[in-house]
């Protein structure tokens, strides 16, 4: 009898974690097959995964379509709420590997209550995401955007293209992180003046010249505000109708961090009114529904975003700032050390906890 428990409890495991090893990857696109492809080719025979590709995004619909895999792998806009964790749950899902570092898509409660573990990618390129958050800036100022169209036409006109000088104005960094350091670092050589906010010290700041200052003091100082916190419910629509009134009406306000940290309603009010003088955007809110996507024959059903299209001094990204090369190979070398640690030792340092939802999310 003894006997014959051992050996069910050994096949019980064996085949726990011979599913982990089974990914059902949501939301894939090319480009991402072939880095995980790529490296998962590089592990040894008995490490390698294997690999169910789904274009589809992951929501409680979709998660209908996973059969044998024990883990799932998402990305930012996949919906992972209770319905869609109860339904991995009912299928056999004991981990969700998150190709992302953000997590404001995942339901930790609904998590934990049906034992599913979360992994992430907490930190993959911050260069490619400040440098992005630099570009839209760049843009922003002297039009290159506008330039490029101008110049394939023959026409070679400056009017409408004035910028100012980088050099000696003030960049706003809200969530002095991996990313906002970066870009204290870029801003550092561009010669601008720098301030924080924070709700924590971080001393590496201080090596870029960026001084810590309440929110308020940094929207009213600031030519570049720039937000590179979290999203969580603290931080939620920080720009909103007040906070937005508080910067000058000549400032440039650049989000790559999530879509909701800005009222977009608000920010669209400011814009008509002229209270805002430029704005460059990598994240929207609704972008669930239409990023990663061609609409070209949709009609767009987000009337904000419709909306900020049409203003000469927006520029709206498809969440593409983390998008290098460099990136994309640590997230996917970083996602693969993920399920083969949970799978090797049920832990992982890369796990998400409940608590840091409520933290720092
Ligand atoms: P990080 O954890 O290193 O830094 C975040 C900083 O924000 C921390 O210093 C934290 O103390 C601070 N913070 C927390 N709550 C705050 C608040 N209420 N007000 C001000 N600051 C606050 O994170 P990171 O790697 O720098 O990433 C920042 C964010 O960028 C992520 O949360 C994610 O949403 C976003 N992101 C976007 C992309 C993209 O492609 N657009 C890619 C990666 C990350």
């Amino acid at each position: 009898m003894y006997h014959l428990v051992r050996r069910l409890m050994s096949t019980a495991s064996k085949s726990t974690s011979q599913s982990l090893q089974k990914v059902a990857f949501f939301s894939a696109r090319s480009y991402e097959k072939d880095y995980f492809n790529r490296f998962n080719d590089k592990s040894p025979q008995d490490k390698k995964l294997e690999f169910d590709y789904y274009s589809e995004e992951l929501t409680a619909r979709t998660a209908r379509l996973v059969h044998d895999a024990g883990t799932a792998c998402a990305f930012v806009n996949d919906k992972l709420d209770e319905a869609c964790l109860k339904t991995l749950k009912d299928n056999g899902v004991q981990l969700l590997a998150l190709r992302s570092a953000g997590f404001s898509n995942v339901d930790l409660k609904a998590a934990e209550k049906h034992e599913i573990k979360v992994v992430r990618v907490p930190a993959y390129s911050p260069y490619a995401v400040a440098e992005h958050a630099m570009a839209l800036l760049l843009t922003l100022n002297r039009h290159t955007h506008k330039a490029y169209n101008r110049t394939k036409e023959g026409n070679f006109k400056l009017s409408g293209l004035m910028g100012f000088d980088m050099h000696g104005k003030t960049m706003g960094i809200v969530g002095g992180g991996r990313i906002g350091q970066c870009l204290a670092s870029i801003c550092k050589g561009f010669g601008m003046k720098l301030f924080y906010y924070d709700i924590v010290e971080m001393k590496e700041m201080a090596e870029f010249g960026a001084k810590k200052v309440e929110l308020d003091e940094l929207l009213k100082e600031s030519d570049v505000v720039s937000l590179h916190c979290p999203l969580n419910e603290k931080t939620k629509h920080l720009m909103n109708k007040e906070t937005l009134e508080k910067m000058k009406s000549t400032a440039i306000l650049i989000n790559t961090g999530r879509g909701p940290l800005v009222d977009t309603k608000a920010v669209v009010e400011a814009l008509k009114n002229e209270k805002l003088g430029g704005l460059g955007l990598d994240v929207v809110e609704g972008e669930e529904e239409i990023f990663f996507k061609d609409h070209y024959d949709d009609v767009i059903k987000n009337d904000e975003l419709n909306m900020l299209l049409t203003f000469p001094n927006v520029i709206v990204t498809g969440h593409q700032a983390f998008f290098t090369q460099e990136a994309m190979e640590a997230i996917a070398t970083n996602t693969i050390g993920n399920i083969l640690e949970i799978k090797e030792t049920g832990k992982c340092k890369n796990e998400v906890k409940l608590d840091e939802g409520k933290e720092k999310k």
